[in-house]
């Protein structure tokens, strides 16, 4: 039997009635990965044994009669920026190469309890910095459908690991768009919850008001099963919200005739690749088609969304980075001779180019003469940008847009000119700042066979009528049953 063409909620489903055994399942996905991760790149490290026995559990547990969770067997990989107790984890940044983590993320947890097995952890722009996994400081990942392509940033390894099919799921980290514009670059669906939505304990920290787990998958019902186990109030995460956590699968059979689609005009402008504008907009008529009503919106703030972004997200990582000083974690330099030496050389080697860019431009920011003039100055026009979301959801119930102005990149492209490439996060920032849902879907091929996505954009806490709309997309439009040929 090929795995590869079985989604999660059957591969536990047959895992759950002892059609395969868990083990059977991971033997086959290490198996892929061997095979195909070499070319892709997508993981950091593969946890072959430990999958292994995480999955013998799983048909220990079932034989001896006791129920298994929705997620039985089901492998997926984990963004290398989220603890596993016991398992490496480095943000794809030398100054944490030969760090363990020493506890289980909440959402790690959780998928522990569900069954789910850890079959490595994926690569990403070192601490989540960037759009293409050219800055990780081990290697950059291959896209999948064209090898020559990134897979997009900064969850570009967990979204080619599910492209490729070598994990039917996976987790990922959004901040400005790094699970949404991966998932377009890749051909998958990439779900960022509401702020609030999932916890956040264990993940190591990039930007703390705008960052938020979210899945990756092939299908809307996938993406409901895995966002339905890591979803809810967690103690350790003051941040989440006390909400009760629907049943997305069984949500996904609501109708979406009558449901209010808005097309923001500021979100259809010049510039952007006209396949995508074309794709994006026959996705629009389809849902139309199919008794939603659509209409034109303005959301006037989303001029400033990236501005905002790229002095808000490199002030909170300014902070949050101050914890990496060589003496509590990680890398610590052998050449220094007094304290200050020691901070300054351990993160001087330590953190690559982009990170210490950020690291820079934060600092700057929050510095006494400037703060005023950028930090505050950027709260005021989110708060703006918040009202404009605010407003547009009086007249309609989601709002669809391209995720990204372009289908996937070349490595080297970019990289060496930061503004282009922050550029490409050109539509997916404003849901971080506003707090909102975001779910981006696969809405067909360039000429040039790369895929394209759609984004879906919600009230906050209603992640249950993106995944509707998804999933009956998927009747209208098969693009996201697409597999690329490896
Ligand atoms: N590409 C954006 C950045 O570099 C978003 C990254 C993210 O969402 N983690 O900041």
């Amino acid at each position: 039997m090929s795995f590869a063409n079985l989604t999660a909620g059957e591969i536990a489903q047959k895992v759950r009635t002892k059609e395969m055994t868990a083990q059977a399942v991971a033997t086959a996905y290490l198996d892929r990965i061997r095979v195909l991760d070499p070319k892709i790149q997508a993981f950091n490290e593969v946890f072959a044994d430990h999958a292994l026995a995480q999955a013998k559990a799983v048909d220990a547990q079932l034989a001896s009669g006791k129920p298994a969770g929705p997620l039985a067997g089901v492998p997926i990989a984990i963004k290398d920026n989220m603890l596993i107790k016991g398992e490496r984890c480095t943000c794809s940044s030398k100054i944490l190469e030969g760090f363990v983590g020493a506890y289980d993320a909440t959402v790690i947890q959780k998928l522990r309890e569900a069954g789910a097995v850890f079959v490595g952890r994926t690569n990403l722009d070192e601490f989540a910095m960037g759009s293409s996994t050219e800055n990780s400081a081990f290697r950059t990942t291959r896209n999948p459908w064209d090898l020559e392509r990134v897979p997009g940033g900064s969850s570009g390894g967990s979204a080619a690991a599910v492209a490729a099919r070598m994990a039917p799921l996976a987790l990922g980290s959004d901040t400005g768009g790094s699970i949404r514009q991966p998932a377009a670059f890749c051909g998958i669906l990439g779900f960022k919850p509401t702020y609030g939505r999932v916890s956040r304990f264990g993940l190591i920290a990039f930007a703390s008001s705008l960052d938020q787990i979210g899945p990756f998958a092939t299908s809307a019902k996938d993406t409901a099963l895995l966002l339905q186990t890591i979803a809810g109030h967690d103690v350790h995460d003051s941040t989440s919200v006390n909400k009760p956590v629907p049943d997305y699968v069984s949500e996904l059979k609501k109708d979406i005739k009558g449901l209010r689609i808005g097309l923001p005009k500021e979100y259809f402008v010049s510039g952007m690749d006209p396949e995508i504008e074309k794709a994006v907009r026959g996705a629009i008529k389809a849902l139309e088609g199919a008794g939603a009503k659509v209409r034109e919106i303005s959301l006037p703030n989303t001029e400033h969304c990236l501005a905002v972004y790229y002095i808000l997200a490199p002030s909170e990582a300014s902070s949050n980075l101050s914890r990496f000083d060589g003496i509590r974690y990680g890398h610590r330099t052998t050449n220094a001779t007094n304290l200050l030496e020691l901070y300054e050389r351990s993160r001087g080697e330590g953190f690559g180019p982009e990170v210490k860019r950020r690291i820079m431009l934060g600092t700057y920011a929050l510095s006494s003469g400037y703060y005023d003039a950028y930090y505050a100055k950027a709260q005021k026009v989110r708060t703006l940008i918040k009202q404009d979301f605010d407003k547009a959801f009086l007249d309609v119930d989601i709002i669809a847009t391209p995720t990204t102005p372009s289908a996937a990149f070349k490595p080297g492209e970019k990289v060496n000119d930061p503004l282009q490439m922050y550029l490409s996060d050109i539509f997916t920032t404003s849901c971080n700042l506003a707090g909102l849902p975001g779910l981006s879907i696969p809405c067909g091929m360039t000429s040039k066979k790369l895929p394209m996505g759609l984004q879906l954009l919600g009230r906050p806490f209603e992640e249950d009528v993106l995944l509707r709309v998804a999933d009956h997309y998927e009747q209208l439009n098969d693009a996201y049953k697409q597999v690329p040929k490896l």
